[in-house]
């Protein structure tokens, strides 16, 4: 059996008349590590996901799960994988340690009480057990959800965007219990449109975007090929501070926070940069500088911003 829990050879699934919903891709995930499909909404992510679940038939190429076929042969590994889908919303009228038996007997497996109480606490829930799941907020479903697909302690999981529409605290929290995953040594694919979660939890990152794979890579090694090392940013200077710096020609951009950002390509140039701004007369709140993260690669990459999943005009 090959290394790699997951091996993805020219994926593609195609619907009449000319939908390419996914178009050739090819990745593979190495045992106990976190994984992360990133991309906008329609990129095909989730057919993707459902291609290796064993739910979608290709149109052509090949993906082995746990060395088995997905689309021939899904049932013989179904029991050693998790699955969280996309939307996941428990059954209003159980509690949490109901709804996790409920799951565990579905798989036929000999969960105890005590067994539903550990996979509770890993995942921050046993506050909650009296509560019905309809009660639960966003982020509580979601860990429930997560509890649920643990039941079979899963060498592999799929997460399929775990925290979109969640609150700032309740995806640190789901990070938390990502990470906390990936250190009991379960495999994890995660798909996700936030850029900040694809860079913080992942070991590799896909960029996905019409269907196709646009690059591949630790989000280390993403940022060090396709964006620009390091940025100095001028906190609040404004359409004025743009002017100013662009008309002594230093190429420079602002965000939607007012802030101009001045990209530094070669760690060597850095000196004069700061040197040349520095003799301009700014209006700013602070200079600083910071390092690029997956946001300016996708910007790079894609040509537009992406916010909750949409991208940008
Ligand atoms: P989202 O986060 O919005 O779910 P995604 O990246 O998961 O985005 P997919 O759901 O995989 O994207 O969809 C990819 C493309 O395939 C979309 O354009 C979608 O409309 C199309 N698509 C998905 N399922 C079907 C289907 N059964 N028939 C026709 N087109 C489909």
């Amino acid at each position: 059996m090959s290394q790699n829990v997951i091996e993805v050879r020219d994926l593609a699934k195609h619907y009449p008349p000319d939908i390419k919903a996914v178009d050739g891709i090819s990745f593979s995930i190495p045992s106990g590590t976190v994984f992360s499909l990133l991309g906008p909404n329609g990129a095909g992510k989730t057919t993707t996901v459902e291609m290796l679940e064993g739910l979608r038939n290709p149109t052509r190429g090949e993906a082995l799960i746990l060395g088995v076929d997905a689309s021939t042969e899904y049932q013989r590994i179904r029991k050693r994988v998790g699955v969280l889908p996309q939307n996941f919303e428990p059954f209003d009228m159980l509690r949490p340690p109901e709804a996790v038996l409920y799951w565990a007997r579905l798989y036929d497996l000999g969960t105890s009480v005590k067994d539903v109480e550990r996979l509770l606490d890993t995942v921050g829930l046993s506050e909650r057990k009296k509560s019905l799941s309809k009660k639960l907020s966003g982020g509580e479903k979601r860990k429930l959800g997560i509890a649920m697909s643990l039941v079979n302690q899963p060498e592999l999981l799929f997460l399929d965007e775990p925290t979109t529409g969640l609150d700032a605290k309740a995806r640190r929290d789901l990070w938390r219990l990502i990470e906390d995953i990936k250190r009991g040594g379960t495999t994890v694919l995660l798909t996700t449109h936030y850029l900040d979660e694809a860079e913080k939890l992942s070991d590799d990152v896909a960029v996905m975007h019409r269907g196709k794979v646009l690059v591949r890579g630790s989000p280390e090694e993403l940022i060090s090929k396709h964006g620009k090392m390091t940025v100095v940013v001028l906190a609040g200077a404004g359409a004025d501070g743009l002017r100013e710096v662009t008309r002594r020609g230093i190429s420079a951009s602002m965000e939607d926070n007012g802030d101009v950002v001045v990209p530094v390509a070669d760690p060597s140039e850095m000196r004069m940069v700061l040197a040349k701004l520095a003799a301009i007369e700014l209006n700013v709140k602070s200079m600083y500088t910071r390092r690029q993260t997956l946001e300016d690669v996708f910007l790079s990459l894609v040509g537009t911003k992406m916010d909750e999943g949409v991208l940008a005009e």
